[in-house]
């Protein structure tokens, strides 16, 4: 493709999932270390799309970026990996514009292709993807895969196609990671896994560790940092986790626990492997063992056949449990799952009338929530700022995963994305929180 001494330019497409910019971060380190120089995708010579394939909406959105890229750089060099990459219909619809396939769980393909393409032998040698140090445009914030892949096959879910079966990471490359990104300022420290609770890592003296072992080690690091984590499956979920959220003052009290459909038949469709009533059990035991836990969720609408009694179940569970903040998701159906050889029950019209209902429902729990922290002040991480008439609207999270927004006029010590900031919360609404700034 050029000379072995010539650098090439690249740009990092990334959709989805926190999983896929940390997959996309350690993308970008490789490429640098092989000779390539980040660029706007207009100027890249190789152009890396990390694809999600979660929903249908996802997929259209990516092929049609792909499609844009191709048209408008006929000779550049386009790459297809993430959850998309290993489906031979995708493959096959695509192949007339996309150059290379690597599927998200065959990673050290992506290394070899890489090398072959420009020509750079470089010694450098990947035997496992996730020791690449990853390359960062902002530190603030850091996603850190702790594992991969997930082993419990939910009926409606692609993932454990797309990323295989579940591997853990050494405690020790995992705190190195976490480590470096603190000695680099992080404040906002993200663990990631499709289920971090099966989190089953071994040291070099062979000890095992579970994902409340590697909790209490990294929030025993010193710094000024919150640990936050994703996703949490029900089954997996615990007394010992939740005894250790509870006693780690770093680690956020935020909980995502999905719970899919508030229906046992709906459940046991899915795979999902317990009952609504086991679920808010759980719930129970997860306040009395730690009463200021912030439980937030996903509930699928119009799985093939969701009747209207079922979807009567998810409205009655999202009232038992009050979750803080529910993502409400209508069923798509994905390829070589076992659900997609389900017959489809529930029209789109009835899908977005059923999710309308659902986002009711859990808002207007949410603002009775949320009106708690009225009066109070609490600490948050900007996200963003943006100039309008009355001032810099400024958002960012709190702690407990909460959005907060505050305006900061020109008399304030302006904060800027990244910073840490003090909020005096005066309203709420079912996403977030509003107030002023305030100095501490
Ligand atoms: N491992 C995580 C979820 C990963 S996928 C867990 O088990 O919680 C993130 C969310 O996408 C899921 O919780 C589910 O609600 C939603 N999702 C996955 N597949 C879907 C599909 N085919 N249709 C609609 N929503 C889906
Ligand atoms: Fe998908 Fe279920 Fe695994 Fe989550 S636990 S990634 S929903 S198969």
């Amino acid at each position: 493709m050029q000379s072995r001494t010539e650098k090439f330019s690249f740009h990092v497409k990334v959709f989805g999932c926190q999983m896929n910019q940390a997959d996309s971060e350690r993308f970008s380190a490789f490429l640098v270390a092989l000779g390539g120089k980040p660029d706007s995708e207009e100027n890249s010579k190789i152009i890396i799309f990390v694809s999600c394939g979660v929903r249908q909406t996802a997929e259209q959105k990516i092929v049609s970026s792909i499609k844009k890229s191709r048209n408008g750089r006929p000779g550049s060099i386009l790459i297809l990996t993430g959850c998309l990459a290993h489906r031979p219909d995708v493959q096959k619809s695509l192949r007339e514009i996309v150059d290379i396939f690597i599927p998200a769980g065959q990673l050290s393909d992506f290394v070899n292709e890489i090398k072959n393409l420009t020509g750079l032998e470089k010694d450098f040698k990947v035997d496992d993807f996730y020791t690449l140090k990853p390359l960062r445009e902002e530190t603030f914030r850091v996603f850190i895969p702790i594992m991969t892949g997930c082993n419990n096959f939910c009926s409606y879910c692609v993932v454990p196609y797309a990323r295989g079966r579940e591997v853990s990471r050494s405690p020790e490359e995992i705190l190195e990671e976490v480590k470096l990104a603190i000695k680099n300022d992080a404040k906002e420290i993200f663990l990631l896994g499709q289920n971090v609770n099966s989190y089953k890592g071994e040291d070099g003296k062979g000890t095992s560790w579970d994902f409340p072992d590697l909790l209490k080690k990294v929030n025993s690091l010193r710094g000024d940092f919150w640990i936050k984590f994703l996703s949490s499956h029900p089954k997996d979920t615990d007394a010992k986790l939740l005894k250790t959220m509870s006693d780690c003052k770093k680690v956020s009290p935020n909980l995502h626990l999905p719970i899919q459909s508030g229906s046992n038949k709906i459940l046991k469709l899915m795979n999902r492997k317990y009952t609504a009533e086991k679920y808010l059990n759980l719930l129970k035991k997860a306040k009395e063992i730690y009463p200021e836990i912030v439980i937030s969720s996903d509930i699928i609408v119009g799985f093939p056949g969701e009747s209207e009694k079922d979807f009567e179940k998810s409205i009655a569970v999202v009232k038992k449990a009050r979750f803080e903040m529910l993502y409400s998701l209508k069923y798509s159906k994905r390829p070589q799952t076992a659900a997609s050889k389900m017959k489809e029950t529930v029209d789109s019209l009835e899908k977005k009338r059923r999710q309308q209902e659902l986002d009711r429902t859990w808002k207007a729990i949410s603002v009775k929530n949320n009106q708690k922290f009225i009066g109070k002040q609490i600490k948050f991480i900007i996200n963003s700022t943006k100039e309008t008439a009355s001032g810099l609207l400024t958002l960012g999270k709190s702690f407990e995963e909460k959005t907060v927004c505050v305006t900061q006029k020109k008399s304030d010590n302006i904060k800027v994305r990244g910073d840490w900031a003090w909020a005096q919360i005066e309203s709420v609404s079912p996403l977030g929180l509003k107030g002023k700034i305030v100095k501490k």
